[in-house]
């Protein structure tokens, strides 16, 4: 069972849930999806047969020599990722989606595939977890490869996919082919209004979901009442308690701390399951 924990917004506490219940359940892999920037590793200090590997995708490679600057190329990419000039053809890898559109349709056969790293892949195991995470390099802008290779990369019985935060490209790939998305909000206005846009997208993608209340005992009902009128199950609570924000500010998985708290996530796992069943 693959289980996408996701958010309408960042900071409402994904990793937060991802990694105690990773944790308390144990027997599972945790994949970090959020690449721009991965934070669960760092609840798992202790770690063992840590190794990475690059992640690779394609571009195309110019053969000077043989193009006659017909502009085929350029004319085709949707993306903008290539300039013909009289002198040579320029590549903006960056912009480059290796979709191979160019190398098909160059008249000249001039075009052929190479390939370049936008990031990171790292492995590791702290006890019974399996972790997975991907690390984006700075300034690529393309997240989706890096988090379709880390998913590639799954094959435990259980997987949690902490996502990226928003309703974008990036949380799609994350959350793409999961059983059941835990969607994570906070009870004001403002985690209300991006929950809806969540429920949204995961309903698009026929996804079943239900949600965790972070922080709870601030802001108001708006979520409670959201919840109910859509028929989304609220399967747990989190209060605002000073004490589990210190620990989770110092790098500590609050289940560790507050070991009551474990049974909650493994009932929480247990919730998922009958949600997935009874579909
Ligand atoms: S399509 Fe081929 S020949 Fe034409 S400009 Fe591009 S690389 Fe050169
Ligand atoms: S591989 Fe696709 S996206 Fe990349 S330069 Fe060629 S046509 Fe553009």
């Amino acid at each position: 069972m693959m289980i996408s924990v996701a958010s309408g917004k960042g900071g409402t506490g994904k990793t937060l849930v991802t990694t105690n219940m990773a944790a308390s359940i144990g027997g599972v892999e945790l994949l970090d999806c959020d690449v721009e920037e991965p934070n669960s590793y760092l609840f798992f200090p202790e770690m063992d047969e840590r190794e990475s590997s690059d992640c690779m995708v394609p571009i195309p490679v110019i053969d000077e020599d043989r193009c006659t600057r017909c502009g085929r190329c350029s004319d085709f990419c949707a993306y903008h990722a290539l300039a013909v000039f009289p002198q040579k053809v320029l590549l903006f890898p960056e912009l480059c989606h290796g979709c191979g559109g160019c190398a098909l349709l160059c008249p000249e056969g001039a075009i052929s595939e190479g390939s370049r790293s936008i990031g990171r892949i790292h492995r590791g195991r702290s006890g019974e977890v399996r972790l997975l995470w991907g690390e984006l390099f700075v300034g690529e802008p393309m997240a989706t490869p890096l988090i379709r290779a880390v998913k590639a990369e799954a094959r435990g019985d259980l997987v949690l996919v902490d996502s990226p935060p928003g309703t974008a490209c990036p949380v799609i790939e994350a959350v793409r082919g999961s059983d059941f998305c835990l969607l994570v909000t906070e009870p004001t206005p403002f985690g209300l209004y991006d929950l809806s846009i969540a429920v949204q997208v995961v309903r698009g993608m026929d996804i079943p979901c239900g949600v965790v209340v972070n922080r709870s005992g601030i802001g108001d009902r708006g979520v409670y009442d959201y919840c109910k009128k859509e028929s989304i199950p609220i399967l747990l609570e989190i209060p605002m308690k000073r004490e589990i924000a210190e620990l989770y500010s110092r790098g500590v998985l609050f289940t560790t701390a507050m070991a009551e708290w474990r049974d909650k996530f493994v009932l929480l796992l247990e919730r998922i399951a009958e949600e997935v069943e009874s579909r």
